[in-house]
């Protein structure tokens, strides 16, 4: 089990983090790695356990310091990153990562990770659905949609670089998908 890691990316809005909550809550050597961001938090996130939310003075005194595997500007004036101390700590915790990230950083961190890594592209069933999906969590402005729903379109281009891809019609079936993939990634 040393050293594994699974790679969950999607373009915003196709279901990836109910599907990565799902595992987490099925496999229990299954750990979560934290990312940090400098986005607002959410009323139902909680900082520690869904983001560390920081400021953008603090994420640019993390880059300077190497602390990231690989960050992006996900959106404008909006940062990610996954800290290497997240991955350190997950695994000598003798437990599995779980990366949830975008598509730009999910290719950097499957280059980067010269270890075993299982890499899943979940991909949304039609764009009338993804945005749909969107509007139905009530988080974002119209704005926000448009900008993540252009993204998507350009980053639905990208699925071949993964290892399996898996659309999320139906929640139940793209689980039951995603286990299996897993299950037989951990032999
Ligand atoms: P949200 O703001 O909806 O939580 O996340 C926006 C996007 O950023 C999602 O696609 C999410 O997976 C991605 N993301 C979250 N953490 C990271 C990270 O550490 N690095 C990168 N590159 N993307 C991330």
């Amino acid at each position: 089990m040393k050293n594994k890691s699974i790679l969950v990316t999607a373009p915003s809005g196709a279901g990836k983090t109910t599907l990565v909550k799902k595992l987490l809550e099925e496999f229990p050597d299954f750990q979560f790695s934290i990312s940090a961001t400098t986005r607002d938090a959410r009323s139902n996130e909680i900082d520690g356990k869904d983001y560390f939310f920081i400021t953008n003075e603090d994420f640019e005194h993390k880059i300077a310091q190497d602390a990231f595997l690989e960050w992006e500007e996900v959106y404008n004036g909006t940062k990610y990153g996954t800290l290497k101390s997240e991955v350190e700590k997950i695994w000598d915790n003798k437990h599995i990562v779980i990366f949830d990230i975008d598509i730009m950083g999910a290719l950097k961190l499957k280059k980067l990770m010269c270890q075993d890594i299982l890499s899943v592209f979940i991909a949304p069933p039609k764009f009338e659905v993804l945005e749909e999906r969107l509007r139905s969590r009530k988080t974002e402005t119209e704005e926000k949609i448009q900008t993540r729903i252009n993204k998507a379109k350009d980053e639905m281009k990208f699925h071949n670089f993964f290892d399996h891809k898996v659309v999320n019609d139906d929640i139940d079936e793209a689980y039951a998908k995603l286990k299996s993939l897993v299950v037989d990634y951990l032999g």
